[in-house]
C-alpha cells in the first residue's frame, strides 16, 4: 500500500479529509473513531501510538514532536496498514 493509497484509504473510512499539508487526511477525532469502531480492543497508548507514527508518515510532524522512534513509527504504519487492508477483506466477505 502506498502514502496515496493509505490516504485514500483512510479517507474512505472515515469520511475525514480535514489535515495534512496537501490536505485529504483525517483528523485525529475521526482516526480515533475509526480505530474504536474496527479495534475496539486497543488501548488507548497503543491508538494513540497509532496516530503519532500517522503524523509523521504524513510529514506534518517530525520524530522529535512525537515520543516514537522511526522504527515504532514504521512498525506503526505498517500495523495500520494491515488494519485497513483486514477491514476491506471482511468487507469483501
Ligand atoms: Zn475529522
Amino acid at each position: 500500500m502506498t502514502k496515496r493509497q493509505l490516504r485514500q484509504c483512510l479517507m474512505k473510512q472515515t469520511g475525514c479529509g480535514l489535515q495534512g499539508k496537501d490536505g485529504g487526511w483525517p483528523c485525529g477525532t475521526c482516526f480515533g473513531t475509526f480505530l474504536q469502531r474496527v479495534k475496539p480492543e486497543l488501548d488507548k497508548s497503543t491508538a494513540n501510538g497509532l496516530w503519532q507514527s500517522l503524523l509523521v508518515y504524513r510529514g506534518d510532524y517530525t520524530l522529535d514532536m512525537v515520543e516514537q522512534t522511526q522504527e515504532a513509527v514504521d512498525k506503526n504504519i505498517v500495523e495500520l496498514k494491515r488494519i485497513l487492508t483486514e477491514k476491506d477483506g471482511e468487507k469483501n466477505e
